[in-house]
């Protein structure tokens, strides 16, 4: 039946964070609390949105949770010196920087000026360049791919081999974090784009899609194998249209209620990889914590 098709990420994030919650609660024992610093500059709302519910969920794990929010016009330099003061305090082990992040602060030097071991959103080249060589355990790998990987585990476990990945994005924030988790995973990877020459063709190799677009309700249903497992990273927000008297709403990349029938297993939008990140974020900062205090990382 469809409904044993949907694969909620809202079940498998719980699991994450009872885990992380219980592991907090141990270290709490030892004197051990985990922090997280979020920084945000300027008032984007979507962006304040994201900062309060990391902060939520961090309070809610028994992280400590830290928010440093800076005016529009703070300058790079001040900025770069906030997160040389964060990775130099012992009680914030990881430090995330909302994007995107105003025009006239470089995004890229702000982001490799946070220390790796900190760098819980996996965007330090030490840590793309550990995925990027198979040493995934080692590395912080950014949320959304590795929450997508998570799902894609309990579906089809831990050894891919045999089986064609697909796709579709090549982002340094999701396409090709993904493809590197896909491969270490022992996948045959195929990464499309914009570009990329009879699209339906090639989406339909994969026994596991991954869409990783943000155009909206983009993958059609004969886009996929039947039987093929797939992940809708996108998240898009569709307008209300009065006409036809409907409301404004999320949806992914794929067109859900179709690529169902043809699917084995589906993500949702909203509800599937989207809790899922936010859930991994706080399992990145666990293991910074644990990794400062010379502990063994949760697996
Ligand atoms: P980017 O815009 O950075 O990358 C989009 C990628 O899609 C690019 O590589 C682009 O190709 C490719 N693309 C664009 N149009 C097409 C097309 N017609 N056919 C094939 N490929 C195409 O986006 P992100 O990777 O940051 O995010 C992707 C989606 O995931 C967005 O909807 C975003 O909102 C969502 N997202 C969801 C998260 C979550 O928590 N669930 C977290 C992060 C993102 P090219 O390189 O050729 O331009």
């Amino acid at each position: 039946d469809t409904f044993s098709k949907i694969l909620s990420g809202k079940a498998v994030a719980e699991s994450v964070l009872d885990r992380v919650t219980d592991e907090t609660r141990r270290l709490a024992s030892q004197g051990i609390k985990p922090g997280l610093a979020v920084v945000i500059v300027g008032r984007d709302p979507a962006s304040q949105v994201y900062v309060a519910s990391k902060g939520k969920k961090a309070e809610a794990c028994g992280f400590l949770s830290i928010k440093h929010e800076l005016a529009e016009q703070t300058s790079e330099s001040d900025l770069l010196s906030l997160i040389g003061s964060l990775n130099d305090d012992p009680t914030v082990h990881g430090i995330l920087v909302q994007l995107p992040l105003p025009k006239h602060i470089d995004a890229d030097k702000v982001i490799q000026s946070i220390s790796p071991n900190k760098d819980v959103d996996g965007f330090h080249y030490v840590n793309v360049g550990k995925l990027g060589t198979g040493a995934v355990t080692e590395a912080f790998v950014p949320c959304t791919p590795a929450g997508s990987m998570l799902l894609i585990e309990r579906v089809l476990g831990r050894d891919l081999s045999g089986l064609d990945a697909v796709v579709i994005g090549r982002s340094n924030i999701v396409g090709k974090p993904m493809a590197n988790l896909l491969l270490a995973a022992n996948a045959t990877v195929t990464i499309a784009r914009s570009k990329t020459k009879d699209l339906p063709a090639v989406c339909r190799r994969g026994d596991i899609v991954v869409a990783a677009v943000g155009r909206p309700l983009m993958v059609k249903s004969d886009w996929i194998k039947p039987g093929a497992l797939v992940i809708d990273v996108g998240i898009n927000r569709i307008p209300a249209d009065p006409e036809i008297g409907s409301k404004s709403r999320l949806v992914g990349d794929v067109d859900f209620e179709l690529a169902l029938k043809t699917a084995g297993t589906i993500t949702p939008v909203p509800g599937g990889v989207g809790p899922m990140t936010i859930a991994l974020l706080m399992a990145n900062t666990l293991k910074a914590a644990c990794t400062a205090n010379g502990l063994p990382r949760p697996t």
